[in-house]
């Protein structure tokens, strides 16, 4: 039977990511980075009820490749400001539950319209912003439009009749109904797609929002907000309030309105909202709802059967594309003894080739680390590295001006050695020699976390043994451990990676909703 959803709205596809060979793409990209550069220096308010609130404390977007360029800043929330977001949101929340999902659903379909025409506006934007060359700042983009795309049929599909076994005399249904007032917490990795689709899932299905962005991406962010404003979005169902994470970010949690929290981030700073989040304010009715998305360790293990030049490049890539700084980057490649030598001389030759730059230029691969913080925690890696293992290549910045690193292999890495073991957030690879696959397995197993994970070989026992043991959320064979597509590969990681929320999946709504049962006598 088609139904009236899949005779008007076209099935989902994937949004192609732009490589820019095009000369037209190139040109509309170099025109966007001048025009991007030309807003430098503006001021985003918070946002309240629709109402745009000035403060005297701001938050200035530097360019990390640049940093004395500001590329914009926004007022910071204080503690009485979040309390009137959530205020605003709860009092949105009962007029946006009230719409129907092909009302709320339309929203998201029409920011996706709109984002598309200003495309290579918001690739230039995290460019300047976060660091990304073009195609990873094209990457994210496609990716914000796929979420919401998704999203909206998501949550046309869950407002269509649910299957309940029928019982005669009765007339059972279930539906979905939202949860309230959601606090989403973005990173600022994926400074587009994961604060898009976090808070678009949020608000499809029924809920309202503070939305708490990360300090280091709160330009685009403001882009967002405007964006819904412009088209026509109801005041109050999205509230703006950037602001210190450490300064508000308790208050946010532990706020008796505040339904649940959707987190993307840290470890430690997920573990902390998850805690948090568990105890009962006065005046809380509900057990608050964590979904938190968290760090990584991601391995790529190469067999002795495997094609080692592919597993070179998979891995080079999966290590320093936009810096390593993607909770699924490769940061352990676990290689069988056979092959480890010529693993490594080739990985050496490839990495050699990465070009380190401003990702303003087209021809960059590696921009800068996000800020300067981060520029100090990744050398410190790499120092204790240094002493973990062999050096292999980098190991030191790149340039003066700027957060930049070379790409950095550490080879002859104990599996238990720090950098084998903590997340850095950065381009550090560290190489592992395992003895034979059966031990390759347990070295990829033994992080606290569980997030991607790939394996190169040519053989199918192998492969199924991987499928079975090797304990990630989102497994791979015989390619990169980055690059999840939002519908083909439903996003989330196990143990100390997170809730396993599939971001991107068909699941992934049922976390911003609760089944109501209604049963009628006839
Ligand atoms: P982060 O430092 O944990 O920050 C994430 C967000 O939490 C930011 O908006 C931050 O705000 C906020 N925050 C900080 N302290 C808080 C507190 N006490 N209460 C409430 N919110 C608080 O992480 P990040 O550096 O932005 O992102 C990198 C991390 O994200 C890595 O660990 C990476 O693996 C992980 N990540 C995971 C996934 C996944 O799907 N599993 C995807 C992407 C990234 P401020 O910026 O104001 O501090």
């Amino acid at each position: 039977m088609t139904t009236t959803l899949e005779r008007t709205i076209p099935p989902f596809k994937n949004e192609a990511v732009k490589s820019f060979g095009d000369p037209a793409d190139a040109a509309a990209m170099k025109a966007a980075l001048v025009l991007v550069r030309e807003r430098f220096g503006r001021h985003y308010p918070l946002v309240i009820d629709g109402e745009r609130i000035e403060t005297e404390k701001q938050i200035r977007s530097l360019n990390p490749a640049r940093p004395t360029d500001v590329v914009g800043s926004t007022s910071s929330a204080s503690k009485e400001q979040a309390e009137a977001a959530i205020a605003a949101a709860a009092r949105a929340f009962e007029s946006w539950k009230r719409r129907s999902a092909q009302e709320r659903a339309a929203f998201l379909f029409e920011a996706a319209a709109k984002l598309r025409e200003r495309r290579f506006e918001y690739d230039a934007l995290l460019v300047y912003e976060v660091g990304k060359s073009w195609v990873e700042a094209d990457a994210d983009i496609a990716e914000s439009i796929d979420f919401l795309e998704f999203y909206a049929r998501e949550a046309l599909r869950y407002a269509q009749p649910q299957p309940v076994v029928p019982i005669e005399g009765e007339r059972n249904e279930l539906v979905y109904i939202p949860l309230g007032v959601g606090a989403v917490i973005p990173p600022w990795n994926f400074a587009g797609a994961i604060m898009m689709g976090m808070t678009s899932a949020a608000i499809v299905s029924g809920n309202t929002v503070v939305l708490k962005p990360s300090s280091d991406s709160a330009i685009i962010a403001a882009w967002f907000v405007d964006l819904l404003h412009e088209i026509g979005l109801p005041k109050g169902v999205v509230n703006f309030i950037p602001g210190s994470g450490s300064v508000i970010g308790d208050l946010i949690v532990g706020h008796p309105q505040v339904r649940f929290i959707s987190f993307t981030g840290s470890k430690e700073v997920g573990l902390r909202i998850n805690e948090l989040a568990a105890k009962t304010a006065p005046g809380q009715k509900w057990i608050k709802r964590v979904v938190a998305e968290m760090g990584g360790k991601d391995s790529i293990v190469v067999a002795a059967d495997a094609n080692v030049d592919a597993a070179v490049e998979g891995v080079a890539v999966s290590a320093f594309g936009f810096q390593g700084q993607k909770c699924s980057a490769c940061s352990r490649a676990i290689v069988d003894a056979a092959i480890y030598d010529e693993f490594v001389a080739k990985l050496k030759d490839r990495v050699a080739k990465i070009t380190v730059g401003d990702p303003a230029d087209q021809g960059t691969y590696m921009g800068p680390v996000v800020n300067e913080a981060a520029l100090k925690s990744i050398s410190e890696y790499i120092e204790v590295g240094k002493k973990e293992g062999r050096l292999i290549s980098g190991g030191k910045r790149a340039g003066s001006e700027g957060y930049f690193l070379e790409p950095t292999v550490i080879a002859d890495v104990d599996p238990k050695a720090r950098i084998a073991q903590e997340e850095i957030f950065g381009p550090v690879l560290a190489v592992i020699k395992a003895k034979d696959f059966d031990d390759a397995m347990q070295i990829a197993n033994n992080t606290e976390f569980g997030l991607t994970g790939s394996l190169y070989t040519t053989d199918e026992q192998k492969i199924a043994r991987a499928k079975e043991d090797f304990f990630v959320g989102n497994l791979y064979f015989n390619r990169k451990s980055t690059g999840a597509f939002v519908g083909a590969h439903p996003f989330g990681g196990f143990n100390m990676s997170g809730t396993d929320s599939k971001a991107g999946g068909r699941e992934y709504l049922l976390l911003f909703t609760q089944a109501k049962t209604i049963s009628r006598k006839i």
